[in-house]
């Protein structure tokens, strides 16, 4: 069969990737040079198969305030002149309750164990694909007593829920984690306790992507990579899309993937398909370590300031941040500074400042935090949308699962929870 794959995010490609595996023709088409080059570039690094709690939860209405009004606090929200924002947020409130916290937790944490045995596998099948990978474990640190009970009652949940040993948590105190992690020593009078994930890893997305994109190649040279076109829009007949309109042209195929990231919703929009994904805003940092005694051997995550700190290529990688304020990925130096300001309190003396390089990327966001995959309401067209903060950690089991409904077999993990409400949409049909 012929495939478009419409994106070369990591989301795109791991899908092209399973796609090519499966002896599919793939054409993978972006507006950029290459692959990897917006949401996908120089996030966290954090592969966080079981650290999955979506930032639509109850805890958010108390901050609701901050977020409007300070400038410098981790979410922030602009409002814009665009309807399809103000819908996002109304959702994204309606998300924030327990009940609905609860349900999407389930479903990324199968999806998120899933995608974990996936990279295992992925690491033993491609021992040439070189993205830094490393199994550094996971800690999750917090400023107070509530969010630190908060986290116990998820520890709780999410063990009855996974119902194995193999992806334990354990719930620490502040003196337990500067054990387990020396570096925090400068918060151990800001920090009550924190949950350590041994099985999470952490590795290079960018390097990552373009790895996977010359497996495509070499596959088959028949595999095609478009880039620097631009996607104008799908055209679709009678319910059916039937190809796609770019800047080389139309592009045809007997199967279309839909992976823009967060330009997926205006694509699909003229299609009756609406997709609620906004841009999450996120910023990243990163440095040479300037003393290794000072940086982390963790994966740390500071949980009330939503800061990940990683260790990548022996390089400190800082991210976070989520601006709710429109497309734009300019990087506002205030933002800049207010990272570089956390990660300098943090872990003071670990990067070398001088050498910092701040990016910002496009978090593909949905109120729930679930992305949307499967079938589209057009025959002929797939989503794999919607990542927000977990694309990288969710990607192998998106594409494998994406890959499987294409070959008209079973997903190889449930897609319960992820697939497209009909109600969303003003057309029928399906592929
Ligand atoms: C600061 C930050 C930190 C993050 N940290 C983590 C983390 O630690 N772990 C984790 O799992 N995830 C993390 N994420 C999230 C993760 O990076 C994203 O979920 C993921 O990159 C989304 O991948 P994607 O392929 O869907 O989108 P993208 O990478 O944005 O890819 C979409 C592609 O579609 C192309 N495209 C779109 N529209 C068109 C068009 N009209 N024509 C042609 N091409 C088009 C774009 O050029 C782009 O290449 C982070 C994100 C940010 C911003």
């Amino acid at each position: 069969m012929k495939v478009i794959v419409l994106g070369a995010g990591v989301v795109g490609v791991t899908t092209a990737y399973y796609l090519a595996r499966d002896g599919h023709q793939v054409t993978i088409v972006d507006r950029n040079q290459g692959a990897a080059l917006e949401a996908s570039y120089a996030n966290g690094g954090q592969l966080s198969y079981s650290y999955v709690a979506p930032l639509a939860d109850p805890g958010v209405w108390p901050k609701l305030v901050p977020w409007l009004l300070s400038s410098t606090s981790p979410v922030r929200y602009r409002p814009q002149l665009d309807p399809h924002q103000w819908r996002w947020c109304l959702q994204f409130l309606a998300a924030c309750s327990s009940v609905r916290s609860a349900e999407t937790t389930r479903h990324l944490l199968r999806l998120g164990h899933a995608s974990r045995r996936l990279m295992h596998e992925l690491l033993g099948e491609e021992p040439e694909l070189d993205f830094a990978w490393a199994n550094s474990g996971k800690l999750v640190v917090y400023r107070d007593a509530a969010s630190l009970a908060a986290a116990r009652r998820q520890v709780e949940f999410q063990q009855r829920l996974a119902g194995d040993s193999e992806h334990s948590q354990e719930v620490l105190d502040a003196a337990a984690c500067i054990a387990i992690e020396p570096a925090l020593d400068s918060l151990r009078r800001e920090i009550v306790g924190g949950v350590h994930t041994p099985s999470e890893d952490s590795a290079d997305c960018y390097r990552f992507t373009v790895g996977l994109l010359d497996r495509i190649r070499a596959a088959s040279p028949d595999n095609r990579c478009l880039f620097d076109t631009v996607i104008h829009g799908l055209r679709v007949s009678q319910d059916e899309v039937v190809g796609v309109e770019t800047s080389a042209g139309l592009l045809e195929a007997d199967a279309y993937v839909l992976a823009s990231g967060c330009d997926s919703a205006r694509l699909a929009r003229p299609l009756g398909v609406a997709l609620p994904i906004y841009p999450l805003k996120g910023y990243s940092l990163t440095a040479p370590i300037a003393d290794p005694d000072a940086a982390p051997r963790l994966s740390v995550t500071d949980f009330q300031r939503k800061i990940v700190y990683a260790v990548i290529d022996g390089k400190l990688r800082v991210a976070g941040i989520a601006d709710i304020g429109g497309y734009h990925r300019t990087i506002v130096p205030a933002r800049v500074a207010t990272l570089l300001a956390e990660a300098g309190a943090a872990f003071p003396g670990a990067m070398d400042e001088q050498q910092v390089e701040a990016w910002a990327g496009l978090r593909p966001a949905t109120p729930s935090g679930r992305p949307i995959l499967g079938h589209s309401t057009c025959r002929r067209l797939w989503l794999n949308v919607g990542h927000g903060a977990l694309g990288f950690t969710l990607s192998l089991a998106s594409g494998r699962a994406l890959a499987d409904l294409i070959a008209e077999q079973a997903p190889f993990v449930s897609l319960d929870g992820f697939t497209l409400p009909r109600a969303t949409s003003r057309k029928a049909g399906h592929p």
